[in-house]
């Protein structure tokens, strides 16, 4: 029996490990897996659109709750004082970190709405089977801005601040923040029911081409690769663009792994004066006391909070300086043809890109530990140039994990374009 398939729906090409593989036809809730590399090309299949259409339209619902109420109050020595979930973005721009400030509030709420937004349209339109230029090139967007909603990172990171300042001062938990917990939960909810195969062949079916490419192959050794957008196997020397999306193939005339280690680099510089300066001062009666991230770790410790120095140590040390480590390993073993355990190189980079946004949470702590200790001369914390430097280093060292081209670690070689 010949090999031999058709491109369309049946032939996929992993975006991760470049094996060209069949896909059958999914049973709902059946997943497809690359069996090279465990990668999923096809998410669980949903029996139509409604389920993630009434969850995506819930946690927008839900986000709007967030909004209505008092996020946190705070009380001390007589001075009390209440804040809201848009405070803790206001107060660092208050304090000279605009930058900061718009960074929380689009990983918190500004991406996810966009995001949901967007996706009700899509479902809307999938569902009626109608779609233009403009939701294709939405749909191509959406699914990788996932990574940078940090809600859940976010909501760790409240209570981490709640903890670090119980001694201190009375706090209280305010009904926007059960309604954001409940909004982090519904966001990740929605993640995982939507399912992009389906949704693409509703938007825009798969067209059918001439091509036709062997399974258990790689995609390079047939001029095939996977769009980064909707996922369909195509040749781009034939088609050019993607036939189904009109996405651009990625462009092999820079080198990636170049691109990954300068990304990494940067990382490291940014590092030093991350660790040097403070992340934050505390003023209390007229003292002023500059904390560094690891000062923070060393005051919690001798404090007897065990469990939450762990926790910012563990976040802001042992997960940054792993994943640059990890991330030069992989660029060496790509470089130098290093494919001995293709499967545990691959599982390390999912690792690496999954704990990384979790690192953001000691600079959520600060932008809540300044939102919420407002006591006057009493009591006040401002941010210090360190959490702006280790903002950098969390987003360029998950940047520097997207741009590593996991199909280098199964030994693929990609001819350099020319255009
Ligand atoms: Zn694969
Ligand atoms: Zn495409």
């Amino acid at each position: 029996m010949s090999n031999e398939q058709v491109i369309g729906e049946a032939v996929a090409v992993c975006g991760e490990c470049d094996w060209v593989m069949r896909v059958p036809p999914r049973a709902a809730g059946e997943a497809a897996q690359c069996p090279r590399c465990g990668h999923h090309v096809a998410p669980p299949a949903q029996p139509d659109h409604q389920r993630p259409l009434a969850w995506a339209l819930a946690t927008l619902v839900m986000l709007g709750l967030v909004f209505a109420f008092d996020f946190l109050s705070f009380s001390t020595r007589g001075v009390a004082h209440s804040m809201s979930f848009f405070d803790a973005a206001r107060a660092m721009s208050g304090h000279d970190y605009p930058s900061l400030g718009v960074l929380l509030f689009m990983t918190t709420a500004g991406l996810p709405a966009a995001y949901l937004l967007a996706l009700v349209c899509l479902l809307v339109q999938a569902a009626r089977r109608r779609s233009g230029a403009m939701s294709l090139a939405l749909a191509r967007t959406l699914r990788p801005l996932e990574p940078w909603m940090m809600a859940d990172v976010f909501i760790v990171g409240v209570l981490v601040s709640l903890i670090k300042i119980v001694t201190l001062a009375d706090v209280a938990i305010g009904t926007s923040f059960v309604a954001f917990c409940i909004y982090a939960l519904l966001l990740l909810r929605t993640f995982t029911l939507i399912d992009w195969v389906s949704l693409w062949q509703n938007l825009a079916p798969m067209p059918v081409t001439d091509t036709h490419l062997e399974t258990a192959r790689t995609g390079a050794s047939q001029d095939a690769v996977a769009c980064r957008g909707c996922g369909m196997a195509y040749q781009p020397h034939r088609h050019g663009r993607c036939p189904r999306c009109n996405r651009r193939p990625v462009s092999n005339a820079l080198d990636r792994i170049q691109l990954t280690w300068a990304l990494l680099v940067t990382a490291v510089i940014l590092y030093i004066p991350a660790n040097i300066y403070p992340i934050m001062s505390t003023t209390s009666l007229g003292s002023t006391d500059p904390q560094t991230i690891i000062g923070g770790v060393l005051h919690l410790a001798h404090t007897g909070s065990w469990p939450i120095a762990a926790v910012i140590f563990v976040a802001s040390v042992v997960v940054p300086i792993s994943k640059i480590a990890a991330l030069a390993w992989l660029c060496l073993a790509a470089t130098h043809g290093w494919h001995d355990d293709s499967r545990s190189q691959m599982r390390l980079y999912r690792i690496t890109e999954k704990i990384g946004r979790w690192s953001m949470i000691d600079v959520f702590v600060v932008a809540v530990l300044v939102a919420l200790v407002r006591a006057g001369a009493l009591m006040a914390i401002e941010p210090g140039p360190a959490a702006l430097c280790f903002a950098a280093v969390v987003i360029i060292t998950m940047v520097a994990a997207h741009t590593f081209d996991t199909r280098r670690l199964w030994g693929a070689t990609f001819e350099r374009d020319s255009p």
